[in-house]
């Protein structure tokens, strides 16, 4: 059984939905915190939270867990700057509780949701595995920290990880029985699509002075399904025998905000009215990811990843989820 800590958020429940697809039995972990139990509809839930440790060794007792997938973080860039405590606590402390007690029951195989905010500001593009990670938030920093302690542990104790570092991930699950749902929600296509159905009246465009084509930001968008085939294939991996190692999870190639709202009126066929504000802080210009590595040793191909397909899935979940 596989245990998905975080599995009632937007990506751990598609996660969740994949891997019982393919045969897995799962257990969702979840304090509900940002999560939706309806979301979890695959699998057994229990509810409990990572700063309890005996709500872990619970689980671990219970269950015949055979290999973790840790999706349990909080990942709004802007708050961790303000209250950086409430990130390393929940980001990277009860991380650790999670591994001591994977550990305690001798449970060695983790796959770690980790991101691309590791690398701080790109000195070259696409970013390679191999650039310099300089995180420049506290979010980024905490995610660092766990890699650099997943490295640590599996040279100490053998524990096995595989940690992707997300690009921007996008979109809803094809047959729409999960989507993207934020609360507060910060994300341009869900925002976008906000704008584009009236919920919303406009989306701001954060800076078009930026040194990109049409001076606004450029991101690698990746289709949550695609993301979750990758976590699957990297269980797989684990599973027969791979050693720890690390992956760039995005597409390779980059569309600007406004690229992005114009898509999105062709599939919505809806006026979006756009309004360019100034840069939000700490915003790279461009952030796109080299996906060669993840593809050549998990043999990962992103099926779902045309801007276009991610913007028709997100909105066919919105026109159900607003109904
Ligand atoms: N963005 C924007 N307006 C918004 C939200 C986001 O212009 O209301 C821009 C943001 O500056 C970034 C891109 O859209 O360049 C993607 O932002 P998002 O918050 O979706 O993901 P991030 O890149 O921060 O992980």
């Amino acid at each position: 059984m596989i245990l998905i800590v975080g599995g009632a958020g937007y990506i751990g429940a598609h996660i969740n939905k994949i891997l019982n697809k393919n045969g897995y039995e799962t257990l969702v972990f979840d304090n509900l915190s940002y999560g939706h139990e309806e979301f979890v509809k695959w699998g057994a839930f229990e509810n409990g939270d990572l700063g309890n440790i005996e709500d872990i060794r619970r689980i671990f007792r219970n269950y015949p867990i055979t290999a973790v997938l840790h999706f349990a973080a909080f990942t709004y860039v802007g708050e961790s700057v303000e209250d950086p405590q409430k990130y390393y606590r929940n980001n990277v402390c009860n991380t650790l509780n999670l591994l001591q007690v994977m550990l305690e029951f001798g449970i060695k195989r983790i796959v770690f949701s980790s991101t691309c905010a590791t690398y701080g500001n790109p000195v070259e593009i696409p970013i390679t595995e191999n650039h310099i990670q300089n995180p420049i938030n506290p979010y980024g920093r905490g995610k660092l920290m766990v890699e650099n302690i997943l490295s640590d542990y599996s040279e100490a104790y053998n524990l096995k990880y595989v940690s992707l570092r997300y690009f921007n991930a996008a979109g809803a699950d094809p047959d729409t029985e999960i989507g993207e749902e934020h609360n507060p929600e910060t994300h341009l296509i869900p925002l976008v699509l906000d704008a584009a159905s009236g919920k919303r009246k406009n989306i701001n465009i954060f800076g078009t002075d930026y040194s990109t084509e049409d001076g606004t930001c450029i991101r690698d968008y990746i289709h949550v399904t695609d993301l979750a085939d990758a976590h699957l294939k990297a269980l797989k991996y684990l599973e027969n025998g791979g050693s720890s190692d690390y992956f760039n999870l995005g597409n390779g190639s980059g569309f600007s905000v406004k690229e992005v709202i114009e898509e999105a009126k062709k599939i919505t066929g809806k006026e979006i009215v756009a309004v360019e504000t100034e840069r939000r802080a700490g915003d790279p210009p461009i952030l796109v990811g080299s996906s060669e590595k993840i593809r050549s040793v998990l043999n990962w191909e992103p099926k779902y990843s045309d801007l276009s397909v991610i913007i028709e899935t997100a909105w066919k979940w919105h026109e159900k989820n607003n109904d």
